[in-house]
């Protein structure tokens, strides 16, 4: 296993659409596996997707328990060509990105979602959620497409604020870091 670098903006990769994934072979458990550990080498960070790390697929991996706020979750779970199938209501929240390292933004996102996806065996797995778990699937969803929260946010000047530069040992913010 090994920690993958994850891309930052302004890297073109992160703009561009990732394509279903077909094998589930030995190649996918390697790389779920990479990117796994990738995820859990970032502190607090709830959610990482395929394309952040340069490989186009359509792929998110997402553990909102490692945000102590967020006590009804799923835990980690692998989500393979994952599409919306039903959504409802909007709540404004703050979320952060591994590839936006230095900004937070504010960001309105459905309130419950229901979500249909292959997992890691590609059995057929569907997940219904709300709140802050399901803030961070339409996060790393948007992704696949080439979507940052920087093409969500209504005003650039109102709703995106700069990180205050923590010391590295501190855990960076609960609310800020997927
Ligand atoms: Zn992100």
């Amino acid at each position: 296993m090994a920690v993958l670098e994850v891309l930052t903006y302004p890297n073109p990769e992160l703009k561009k659409v990732s394509q279903p994934v077909s094998n589930f072979d030995g190649e996918l458990q390697n790389f779920i596996a990479d990117l796994s550990e990738t995820l859990y080498a970032s502190p607090g960070c709830v959610g990482i997707a395929a394309p952040q790390t340069g490989a186009l697929r359509r792929l998110i991996i997402i553990d909102a328990s490692r945000n102590q706020k967020c006590t009804s979750n799923h835990g980690r779970q692998v989500l393979i060509n994952p599409e919306i199938t039903s959504q409802e209501g909007s709540v404004m929240g703050r979320e952060g990105c591994l590839s936006l390292p230095d900004f937070t933004a504010n960001v309105v996102r459905a309130n419950s979602i229901e979500v249909a996806a292959m997992n890691e065996k590609g059995e057929k797995v569907v997940l219904k959620t709300e709140g802050f778990e399901a803030r961070v699937i339409l996060h790393e969803m948007d992704h696949l497409d080439g979507i940052l929260f920087l093409d969500r946010v209504t005003s650039l000047k109102t709703d995106v604020f700069r990180r205050k530069r923590v010391p590295e040992k501190l855990p960076l913010p609960d609310d800020a870091a997927t």
